[in-house]
C-alpha cells in the first residue's frame, strides 16, 4: 500500500481508542466536563452497562450555540489557550479531545443552554457526521447523550464486558467522584433505576459515609492536613482503614490529586509504608486520600485517560503521604499493643481462667518471652486454639489422607525432646541432628496445604449451608473473577453467586473455616482480588495450588499465636511424617537446624557428643 493521509474520521477513531476505552470512560469523560463547568447537580442515566446509552445532565455553564460545532472537534478546548497554561491546569480536562472521540466511536446528542441565555441548541454527530446546530428546548446547562457506543468500532466492542460488569465499572467511578466532590450532588441510574443518589454536602465525612455505606465508616481514621509552614509542601488529608480492614488489592484506595482521580504507585507505596508494622507487608489498606499540591509542581498530561500523573518532587509527595498516613495512626493508638503474657512482667493474663490456671506446671518460662512446654501441659493462654482445631481436623475426612508415620513413632525426634515456643512464633526442639528451630506459621500452613491437596483429590470439601448467607459488597471486576473462579471455589465447598449487581453473597463454606476460626468473606474477597491481580490462569492445577495454599494460610496458626506444648508437639509430630515439610507453600523454609557439630564447634566442645548438664 502506498503511504497515504488517513481520513479524518479514521484518524479520530485511532485517537478515540486511548480516551474511549470502554462506556466507564465515557461517563468519566462527561462528568469531567460537567465539573468543569461548574455544575453543582449531575445526574447520569445509562443502559446496558453504558454500551447502549448513556446520558449524562447538569447545571454548569453550558455551551453557546455558535460553539457547539467546535465543542466536538479534536484539540479544539476553552481550558487552556497557550503552553504556559499546561503547568498550570486547574480543570480536569484540557485536552480538547473527549468529545470528539467519543463522536467518533458513537452517536452523540449535545443539547445546552448556557446561563442567562432564553434558548437552547441541539448538535448531533451520528457515524462522524456533524449535523446543523437546531435551536431546542432545554434547561441550563448541558447534557450529552451517547448511544451505541462502538458500533461502528467491532474490534473495540468485542473487548467490552458485559452490560453488568460495564455497569458496575461506571457506578464505581461515580462514587470515586462523588467521593472526591462532595459539594456537588450526584444521581446514577442504571436501566431506570436509581443506583446512586447523594445529595451535596459540605463534609467530606458526610460524602463517604454516603458512598461507602455504614459497614466501612467506622474503620476509618482520619488522616489530617498537617502543614510544615512550606507552601509548596504537598497537603495531604482523608481517611485510612483501620489495618483488619485491609484487602490485597490497592484497587481500593481512591487517590486524588487536585481533585482528580488518579492511580498512583507511588503513593499506594507510600500508604503502605505508612502502616508498616501496623499490618502485613503484602496488604493493602482502604485509602481515601487527597493530595493537594501547586498544579506546577505535578505533570498530569502524561496519558490522554488522565489518571497518571508525574510528581516534580515524588520524594516530597512520598514522605508527606507517608508522614501523613503515620500520624493518623499513631493518633489513633494503632502502634502494634503489647500483649502481657501470663506470669510475666506485665502481669495479668487476659485469657479464659482454664487457660493459666492450677495443673499447668512448666508453662512459664525463666526468662524473656519463651515459654517452657510439657506434652502435658494445658493449652497456650490465648490465641490459635490446635488442639481444639486438629481434633476439628481431625473428626473432618481431611485428616484421613495424612500419612501416619510407621508404627505411630513421632518421627526421629529424641525422648529428650522438650519443645519451647519463643516470641510466640518460634517453635525450638531437638532432634538427632541439632538444634532445630520452626516457624510455627509457615510449618503449620505447609501441613495444612499438603492436606488440603491430598483431601481435595477425593472430592469437593464438606461444606456447610450458612443460615443466613453473608453478603458483600463486590466492584464489577470481582465479580467477574468470580464467574471464572466459581467452579474452582465450589470444590473447596464454598458457594458464592453474585447478588445483585454490586455485591456476592456466600451461600455456603467449608466446615473447616468455621472448626478454624476463618473468615470466609475476608477469604473469598482476597481470592478474588488475587485472581483479578494475577490475570489468566495459567492451568487448573495451578490455580488450586494458589488457591489451597491461601485456604492453608489462613486456617493455620499465625506467627503471635501463643500455642500450648501439646499443640507444639502435634505440629511437629505432623512435620516429622510429612514427606517435605521444610518449605510452606511459599517458599519461605519452616525449619531452621543447627547441627550439634556446629554448635560444639562454635563453643569449643571438639568432638564432644552432646551430653545434659554436662
Ligand atoms: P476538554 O474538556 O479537554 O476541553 P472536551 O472535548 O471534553 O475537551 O470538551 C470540549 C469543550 O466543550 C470544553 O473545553 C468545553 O468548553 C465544552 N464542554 C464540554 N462539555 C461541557 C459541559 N458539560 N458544559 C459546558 N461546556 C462543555
Ligand atoms: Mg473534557
Amino acid at each position: 500500500m502506498p503511504i497515504r493521509r488517513l481520513p479524518p474520521l479514521l484518524v479520530d477513531q485511532i485517537a478515540a481508542g486511548e480516551v474511549v476505552e470502554r462506556p466507564a470512560s465515557v461517563v468519566k469523560e462527561l462528568v469531567e466536563n460537567a465539573l468543569d463547568a461548574g455544575a453543582t447537580r449531575i445526574s447520569v442515566a445509562i443502559v446496558g452497562g453504558g454500551i447502549d446509552s448513556i446520558e449524562v445532565a447538569d447545571d454548569g455553564g453550558g455551551i453557546p450555540a455558535d460553539e457547539l460545532p467546535l465543542a466536538v472537534e479534536a484539540h479544539a478546548t476553552s481550558k487552556i489557550a497557550e503552553s504556559a497554561d499546561l503547568d498550570r491546569i486547574g480543570t480536569l480536562g484540557f485536552r480538547g479531545e473527549a468529545l470528539a472521540s467519543i463522536a467518533a466511536v458513537a452517536e452523540v446528542r449535545i443539547r445546552s443552554r448556557p446561563h442567562g441565555v432564553s434558548d437552547g441548541a441541539e448538535l448531533v454527530v451520528r457515524a462522524g457526521r456533524r449535523e446543523a446546530v437546531r435551536p431546542a428546548a432545554a434547561p441550563p446547562g448541558t447534557r450529552v447523550a451517547v448511544e451505541h457506543l462502538f458500533r461502528s468500532v467491532p474490534a473495540r466492542r468485542k473487548f467490552l464486558k458485559s452490560p453488568r460488569a460495564e455497569g458496575t465499572r461506571i457506578a464505581e467511578f461515580v462514587r470515586t467522584i462523588a467521593v472526591a466532590r462532595p459539594d456537588v450532588s450526584f444521581r446514577l441510574s442504571m436501566d431506570g433505576r436509581d443506583a446512586i443518589d447523594v445529595p451535596a454536602t459540605a463534609e467530606a465525612s458526610d460524602r463517604i459515609a454516603a458512598i461507602m455505606g455504614g459497614d466501612a465508616a467506622p474503620s476509618l481514621i482520619r488522616v489530617e492536613p498537617r502543614s510544615d509552614g512550606d507552601p509548596d509542601s504537598p497537603r495531604v488529608w482523608g481517611y485510612v482503614g483501620r489495618p483488619e480492614a485491609a484487602r490485597a488489592q490497592s484497587r481500593h484506595q481512591r487517590l486524588f490529586l487536585n481533585g482528580r482521580a488518579i492511580q498512583d504507585r507511588l503513593v499506594i507505596h507510600a500508604v503502605r509504608e505508612g502502616f508498616r508494622g501496623v499490618m502485613p507487608g503484602d496488604r493493602h489498606p482502604l485509602a481515601i486520600l487527597f493530595v493537594d499540591l501547586d498544579p506546577s509542581e505535578v505533570d498530569v498530561n502524561v496519558h490522554p485517560a488522565k489518571t497518571e500523573v508525574r510528581f516534580r518532587r515524588p520524594d516530597a509527595i512520598h514522605a508527606a503521604v507517608r508522614r501523613g498516613v503515620r500520624a493518623a495512626l499513631q493518633a489513633a493508638s494503632l502502634v502494634p499493643e503489647f500483649e502481657p503474657s501470663p506470669g510475666g512482667p506485665s502481669g495479668p493474663v487476659p485469657a479464659s481462667p482454664s487457660a493459666a490456671g492450677p495443673g499447668t506446671p512448666g508453662l512459664l518460662a525463666g526468662r524473656g518471652d519463651g515459654r517452657r512446654f510439657t506434652t502435658d501441659s494445658a493449652r497456650g493462654p490465648k490465641g490459635f486454639d490446635y488442639a481444639k482445631a486438629s481434633a476439628a481436623l481431625d473428626a473432618a475426612p481431611i485428616v484421613e489422607s495424612v500419612p501416619t508415620p510407621p508404627g505411630g513413632e513421632a518421627g526421629s525426634r529424641g525422648p529428650r525432646g522438650g519443645v519451647l515456643q519463643v516470641a510466640d512464633s518460634f517453635l525450638v526442639t531437638e532432634d538427632d541432628d541439632g538444634l532445630v528451630i520452626v516457624d510455627q506459621h509457615a510449618l503449620h500452613e505447609r501441613l495444612s496445604f499438603e492436606r488440603l491437596r491430598a483431601r481435595i483429590l477425593e472430592g469437593p470439601l464438606e461444606s456447610q449451608a450458612l443460615l443466613t448467607p453473608i453478603v458483600r459488597e463486590a466492584g464489577a471486576s470481582q465479580l467477574e473473577a468470580l464467574d471464572e473462579a466459581g467452579p474452582l471455589l465450589a470444590r473447596l465447598g464454598l458457594r458464592v453467586v453474585s447478588f445483585g449487581e454490586r455485591s456476592l453473597a456466600i451461600e455456603a463454606a467449608p466446615t473447616l473455616f468455621a472448626s478454624r476460626g476463618v473468615d470466609a468473606a475476608a477469604f473469598v474477597l482476597d481470592l478474588l482480588d488475587r485472581w483479578i491481580e494475577r490475570g489468566p490462569v495459567p492451568d487448573e492445577a495451578a490455580a488450586l495450588d494458589e488457591v489451597l495454599s491461601m485456604m492453608a494460610c489462613k486456617a493455620s496458626v499465625r506467627a503471635g499465636d501463643a500455642i500450648s506444648g501439646l499443640a507444639a508437639e502435634a505440629l511437629l509430630d505432623a512435620a516429622a511424617a510429612c514427606e517435605d515439610s521444610t518449605h510452606c507453600p511459599h517458599g519461605r523454609p519452616t525449619t531452621l537446624r543447627i547441627p550439634w557439630a556446629e554448635l560444639r564447634r562454635r563453643f569449643g566442645r571438639n568432638a564432644e557428643a552432646p551430653q545434659r548438664g554436662s
